[in-house]
Formats: C-alpha cells, sequence, structure tokens
C-alpha cells in the first residue's frame, strides 16, 4: 500500500523547536498543553512566518530527534514492500536539508516532497494511509476516501474525537500496533514475516 507520512509533529517533536523559536525571536511563549487549536493566536502572521523559517533552516532540520519507535516502524513497512512517500508542509528550498536528515536518522523512503498542499499530492498519487498531526490535513484526507492516522497533540484531540475513524495514539510504538491490527495490508504474516 502506499503510505505518505508527515515531518513535523509526527516523526518528531516540533513543538519544542517552534516554541523556542518564538521566545527567541519574540519572547513569546507557546505553552504546548495550552495549543488546543491549529491557530496561533499569540504570534502575529508575519511572526508566525518568521519562526517557521527559522525551524526549517538546516540546522534546526538536522537537530531534530525523531519520536522513539518512528524509524522502526516506518522501515518495517518500507522492508515490507510498503511505498512510503514523506510529505512535509516547508518550502521545496528545504528538499535537500530534508533529505539529509532523513538518511541521518537512518529512515527508509521511496519519495519525499516538501510542499504547502500535501493532500493533493496525496490524491494525484493514490495514498492509501496519511499518518498527519494537522487538523486541516486530517479532515481533507478524510473527506478523499484516504485513511488517517495521527500522533495525539493537544490540537488534534477534537478532531480525533468527532471525526470517525481516525486512528490516533500518543507515542509510535501504540500507533504502529493500532495500525498493524487496524489496516489489514500493514499486518505481517507470522508464517512468512511479510506483509499480509
Ligand atoms: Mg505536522
Amino acid at each position: 500500500m502506499k503510505i505518505a507520512i508527515d515531518i513535523d509533529s509526527t516523526l518528531h517533536h516540533y513543538w519544542d523547536v517552534l516554541s523556542d523559536a518564538a521566545r527567541q525571536r519574540f519572547g513569546i511563549e507557546l505553552p504546548y498543553e495550552e495549543q488546543y487549536d491549529w491557530g496561533i493566536t499569540r504570534l502575529k502572521e508575519e511572526q508566525l512566518k518568521c519562526v517557521i523559517d527559522a525551524t526549517h533552516c538546516e540546522p534546526a532540520i538536522l537537530a531534530g530527534r525523531p519520536y522513539p519507535g518512528a524509524v522502526e516502524a516506518v522501515n518495517r513497512w518500507a522492508e515490507s514492500g510498503h511505498f512510503v512517500h514523506i510529505t512535509s508542509h516547508r518550502s521545496r528550498d528545504c528538499q535537500a536539508a530534508t533529505e539529509r536528515w532523513l538518511s541521518q536518522i537512518g529512515l527508509r523512503y521511496d519519495e519525499l516532497y516538501c510542499s504547502y498542499d500535501k493532500i493533493t499530492r496525496c490524491e494525484e498519487i493514490g495514498i492509501d494511509l496519511l499518518i498527519d498531526d494537522s487538523p486541516h490535513n486530517i479532515i481533507a484526507a478524510l473527506e478523499r476516501g484516504i485513511t488517517v492516522a495521527t500522533i495525539t497533540h493537544p490540537w488534534n484531540q477534537d478532531v480525533v474525537e468527532e471525526e470517525e475513524g481516525v486512528i490516533a495514539a500518543a507515542d509510535w510504538p501504540t500507533l504502529a500496533r493500532e495500525l498493524e491490527a487496524a489496516v489489514a495490508p500493514l499486518r505481517r504474516t507470522r508464517r512468512t514475516g511479510q506483509a499480509a
């Protein structure tokens, strides 16, 4: 099957990178536990853009530490023959640094797509499963018949509770187990060790 996987707040804990940049540049705190919706209202639009750009410079990208169990789960699916499309809401200018980070963390994937329109691309290439924390992307993917999973965060609690069929877990080992139980092609057969 074809699996699309977001990077920020999905493969690594991006919030600390973002909140550190907001504090350093503007002296504004962005407490994770208070971020109940997708809008970041403590920053003006141009401040938010500046902060996000800072988090996507090469040193910041390369400093990302993957969530425990994330690389192992994705590599297991890649080894089983699933197509892995890494998709990130960031400029095309970040492509090379992001490729270096993926190589550095040892993640196996088929394609990296840095853009501001993930869901159109997912639809174009026939993605079956999207793993993404953004409530907008979760809803847009569900509307297109794509199975959706996410690491839970304060900003996606509502959509996880309200939308039917979102597979969600607090950490990667649990998410991978739940996906492998719920999405038949991700399940390995005991006999062969191959994807079913
Ligand atoms: Mg994300």
